[in-house]
């Protein structure tokens, strides 16, 4: 542990917390390092009393305690918070790639993508992105710059009125033919011919 800096308060609360949740006669060490992530969570409110480095360091000592980690997961939940809130979000694969599991949904603080504070939501890795927080603004113009993508990889355009469901399945079949295509080129040049 680089620095150990927690109030009497601190102290206090990390027994009644262990006490609580975890087990009646908590050891110095268990009490310590509950204090010690109590009292970085508290200084993260105040400017300049915890460098970033300190407060994920809190962060980190709390999850390599495995059983402690266990029974006080909301001191790790809010220590995640308070790391978001400076910008601060592991890489997709720390902590096992499961650290989305007490990291929080929704929060504030810099957007991963124009670096603004904002109301911040998380969103799923999937399609090739990573987990990722995001300002509104942001994610409206990742949402259209998708449907962009699709529109033109699969030629498939929304007609006014079109449902998602249809949507989807129009793109889905496009894509299947544009699949069918590459496994077997045509022989001759291709008529071009109307659906329907
Ligand atoms: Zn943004």
């Amino acid at each position: 542990m680089s620095e150990t800096r927690f109030a009497p308060e601190d102290m206090d609360r990390a027994r009644e917390l262990l006490a609580r949740s975890y087990s009646p006669s908590p050891g110095d060490a268990d009490i310590e390092l509950v204090a010690a992530s109590i009292s970085a969570e508290r200084r993260s409110r105040i400017a300049d009393a915890i460098t970033d480095k300190d407060l994920r360091a809190a962060h980190d000592q709390l999850y390599a305690s495995s059983s402690v980690r266990r029974a006080l997961r909301g001191v790790l939940e809010s220590l995640a918070q308070a790391l978001l809130a400076r910008g601060v979000v592991p890489k997709p694969d720390d902590f096992d790639g499961d650290w989305w599991l007490w990291w929080p949904q929704q929060g504030r603080g810099p957007c991963q993508h124009c670096g603004n504070q904002r109301t911040l939501r998380r969103y799923s890795a999937r399609f090739g992105k990573p987990y990722r927080y995001l300002c509104q603004r942001c994610r409206q113009q990742e949402v259209s710059d998708n449907e962009e993508y699709l529109n033109q990889s699969t030629g498939v355009i929304p007609e006014p009125g079109e449902s998602a469901d249809s949507l989807l399945l129009r793109r889905l079949t496009a894509i299947a033919a544009q699949a069918a295509d590459m496994r077997h080129p045509p022989s001759r040049p291709m008529e071009l011919t109307e659906d329907e």
